[in-house]
Formats: C-alpha cells, sequence, structure tokens
C-alpha cells in the first residue's frame, strides 16, 4: 500500500534505538525525508548513515536531550534551518526514572514532566503554526500501555503519560479541521535494547533463568510472544500516512492484546 507521504518532512525524536530508530526507518522506506534526534550525536551519525544507503538521503540529526529545554531550543532551530516546515512529528523519548508514588521526589516529578509532557508541549507549539498554514500534518506521540493500566513502581510514567495523552486529545480537537491528525500509540512490550534490560534485571532480582521470566512475561500476552520494533513501526507509519486523515484522538495500542480494558 502507497502511504501516500513520500517526499513529506518528518522529525523523529529518540531515534538512535529501538522503537524510534525502527519509525524512522518505516517512514525513509515511504520516501519520507527526515530529521532525527536522540541524545548521543555519535549513535545518531551512525543511524543517519545506515538510513541514507538503504533509503538515500540526506537524513539530518541533532543531539538533543529532550528534558532540558535549552537543548530542545536548539533543536527547534536546527529543525527550522533545514526544512522549511515539518508535516509530520513523532514524539518519542526515554523512560523516565522508576519508582512508587511515595518514593517520588518534586525533582523526579519535575524532571519527569519535562522530559515526557513540556518536550512535546514546546515541539508541537514550534512546528504546529506551519501545519496549520498549510493545512496537513501528523503528530504521532509514543506513550505506554500504562495509560490503560498503571504499571507498579513506575509513578512517573503512568501518571505524566496519561496527562499527555489529554492533552493531545484537546489538542486533537483544535486542529482537526486543518487536516492535522494526533494520535497516541501505546507500546506494550515490544523487544528492543530497554525490554533486553528490563528483562536481565529481572532475572537477577528473581535469580530465576531468562525463559522463566520470559514465560512469566508472555502468559499476560495473547499473541503468546513480545512484539517486534517493525510491527510498532508499521502502525506508526500509517498514522502519519495519507491513508490515516479520518483517525485523530486516538490512542492506538500495540501490545498483542494485553491490555485488559475493551477500548
Ligand atoms: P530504548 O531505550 O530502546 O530507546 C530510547 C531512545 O530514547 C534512545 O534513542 C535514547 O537515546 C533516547 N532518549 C532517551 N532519553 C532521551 C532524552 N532525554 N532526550 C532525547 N532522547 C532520549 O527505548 P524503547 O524501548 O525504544 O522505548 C521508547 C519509549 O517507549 C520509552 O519512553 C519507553 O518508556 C516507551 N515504552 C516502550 C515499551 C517497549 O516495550 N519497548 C513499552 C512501553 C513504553
Amino acid at each position: 500500500m502507497d502511504l501516500g507521504i513520500s517526499g513529506k518532512h518528518a522529525v523523529v525524536c529518540a531515534a538512535s534505538k529501538g522503537l524510534g530508530k525502527a519509525i524512522a526507518s518505516a517512514l525513509a522506506e515511504e520516501g519520507v525525508n527526515l530529521f532525527l534526534c536522540a541524545r548521543d550525536k555519535a549513535t545518531l551519525q551512525v543511524v543517519a548513515e545506515e538510513i541514507e544507503s538503504k533509503n538515500g538521503g540526506p537524513v539530518y540529526y541533532q543531539a538533543a536531550d529532550l528534558s532540558d529545554k535549552s537543548s530542545r531550543d536548539v533543536l527547534i532551530a536546527e529543525v527550522r534551518r533545514v526544512f522549511k516546515s515539518v508535516d509530520i512529528l513523532v514524539h518519542n523519548v526515554g523512560g523516565p526514572k522508576s519508582s512508587t508514588v511515595q518514593e517520588t521526589e518534586l525533582p523526579d516529578w519535575e524532571k519527569g514532566f519535562q522530559q515526557l509532557f513540556q518536550s512535546i508541549a514546546d515541539l508541537n507549539r514550534a512546528f504546529l503554526p506551519a501545519m496549520i498554514e498549510q493545512s496537513w500534518g501528523r503528530v504521532v506521540a509514543i506513550t505506554s500501555s500504562s495509560v490503560y493500566e498503571p504499571i507498579p513502581a513506575l509513578a512517573i510514567s503512568n501518571s505524566i503519560r496519561s496527562a499527555v495523552t489529554s492533552m493531545l486529545k484537546t489538542l486533537s480537537d483544535e486542529v482537526a479541521q486543518y487536516n492535522i491528525t494526533v494520535n497516541c500509540v501505546a507500546p506494550g512490550m515490544i523487544l528492543t535494547d530497554r525490554t533486553e534490560e528490563r528483562l536481565k534485571a529481572t532475572v537477577e532480582r528473581a535469580n530465576c533463568s531468562q525463559e522463566t521470566v520470559l514465560t512469566d512475561w508472555t502468559r499476560t500476552i495473547p499473541a503468546g510472544r513480545l512484539g517486534r520494533v517493525d510491527e510498532f513501526a508499521s502502525t506508526v507509519a500509517f498514522l502519519c500516512s495519507q491513508r490515516a486523515s479520518y483517525i485523530t484522538g486516538s490512542t492506538i495500542a500495540v501490545d498483542g492484546g494485553r491490555r485488559r480494558s475493551t477500548y
């Protein structure tokens, strides 16, 4: 299926590995011009070169810490310097610190807010006016299955990602008249470096085999396995496409059926 977005300009955040990198690759395959960001410049360069050698380029990138306002400002300025306007904006960032509500201190809440919420608000504010002017745009935010069911000891993620979902639902109402769609995609358990780290930590903590932990995890997934990054990225690419023009204000779960809510 031709997604109808060849030649569009996209910013993909946190694209040096995992879900972000897979989304960047999926969009590149559709002929989208890319601007990537993540914290580490050297890793970004490798990813940009990988995508360029497969799909052509140039692929632009800027090292940026999305939890830091001045770093976000540098990113926004650099994107504006190389792209006349942004058609597709994919919000993604690393997960925040894990803690229970009772353990979480004010600086952790504030950092989590900057990283997960304010980064999205700032980038939207920077790039939406041009989308409105051209009467076309796609905004997709990667959240988490925790927006359906809170995950124990992920207080910051559970709380702030729900606020993000609500902010973006509100925004979707405001911009739908300009052919701009705003959606969230909530991963369940997708195999990335982060998931591997969680697996290792669980194996050490529970002092059992990797197979035992994996069996335990997949027992809660009707599909019977963890998801692949390409499965996740295809969903995001579709939401970024011309074809998905009537999907807005939604959260799509990519979780092999794991969430227990009907919607
Ligand atoms: P990952 O660790 O594989 O990749 C994270 C990416 O974010 C990297 O490119 C990293 O450089 C970048 N990053 C981290 N902090 C950043 C910052 N402050 N500024 C800019 N870039 C930053 O993680 P992933 O598995 O791809 O997960 C991506 C997001 O999805 C995370 O927020 C994670 O919590 C969420 N999530 C993932 C899963 C899953 O199954 N993989 C499930 C639920 C939620």
